[in-house]
């Protein structure tokens, strides 16, 4: 297994980090993941302009344009043989003494990316349909940037995992966010797509884009509006979208089943239409 550290590719077992990163101290980074499937990256282009305003946003300098980038993770998804998963890169403010305000100039943002490889066309999962538990949203103010610094989203995940769930949705006051690490949707008995709006209580989910995108494409009614749980317990269809999932199907929450306990016609054309964008 091959990773990338600070312009090098080398063996996964000889990349290290020194202690005194601040990814590691602070959870001081950004990290972006694109989906590669038939050995391509699928929208690649909106993923590192989410890195780059993310990293603009807690003024870390961005140590590649886009054509860059893209040439890195090229390179390390051919080394890896890579044909479907995701490539993972996180850039943070790098390495200096321990001292919360930003380290003096010079010091240079720390780069590491690795591939990991995962069935996501064919997930079985998808055929099923997933189930989900809800979870109060423990994060802070600006999930609009996608930080590293992840615990909430840890205890939020580890509760679904021990209620034998696929994610978790995260609610604050009665409204959901969204996953714990996905975009959250519902479908009314009426057909209409619900999500909620993009502000800084979300992180701006790429394949929620491309999703959003389609569905208008088809034809189909969408929303963007927070909806409550209640909503979700009662709505026709539910599912969920990340580039490691694309569109996940949702058959239960909290254990009261949605739609009939099956993965929804809609939702299921929906993920056709991203399945056909992703491998075209
Ligand atoms: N929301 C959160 C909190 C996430 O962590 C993620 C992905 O990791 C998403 C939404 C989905 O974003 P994307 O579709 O860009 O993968």
């Amino acid at each position: 297994r091959t990773v990338y550290v600070n312009g090098r590719f080398l063996p996964y077992e000889e990349a290290s980090i020194p202690i005194m990163d601040r990814g590691f101290l602070f959870a001081d980074g950004i990290y972006e993941v694109s989906a590669v499937l038939g050995g391509r990256l699928v929208d690649n282009e909106a993923h590192l302009a989410r890195l780059d305003r993310s990293l603009g946003a807690i003024g870390i300098r961005n140590p590649h344009d886009a054509a860059g980038w893209t040439r890195l993770q090229e390179e390390l998804i051919a080394r890896n043989g890579l044909t479907e998963g995701g490539v993972y890169l996180q850039v943070t403010r790098g390495v200096a003494e321990r001292d919360f305000a930003f380290p003096p100039a010079g010091v240079e943002p720390t780069v590491v990316m690795f591939t990991q490889a995962k069935t996501i066309a064919n997930n079985p999962l998808a055929d099923r349909g997933a189930t989900v538990v809800s979870v109060e949203d423990l994060r802070w103010k600006r999930r609009d940037i996608k930080s590293v610094a992840l615990l909430a989203q840890v205890l939020a995940k580890q509760q679904a995992a021990e209620a034998g769930a696929a994610e978790a949705w995260m609610h604050e006051d009665g409204f959901v966010t969204e996953g714990g690490s996905s975009t959250a949707f519902i479908i009314t008995e009426d057909g209409r797509i619900v999500t909620r709006p993009l502000s800084t209580a979300i992180l701006p989910g790429i394949t929620r884009r491309a999703v959003l995108r389609l569905a208008e494409e088809a034809g189909l009614t969408i929303e963007e509006r927070p909806f409550s749980l209640e909503e979700a317990f009662a709505a026709a269809e539910a599912f969920f979208t990340s580039a490691s999932a694309f569109v996940m199907p949702v058959i239960e929450i909290d254990g009261r089943r949605i739609g009939g306990g099956q993965p929804g016609p809609l939702t299921r054309r929906l993920r056709g239409l991203y399945l056909e964008m992703a491998a075209a």
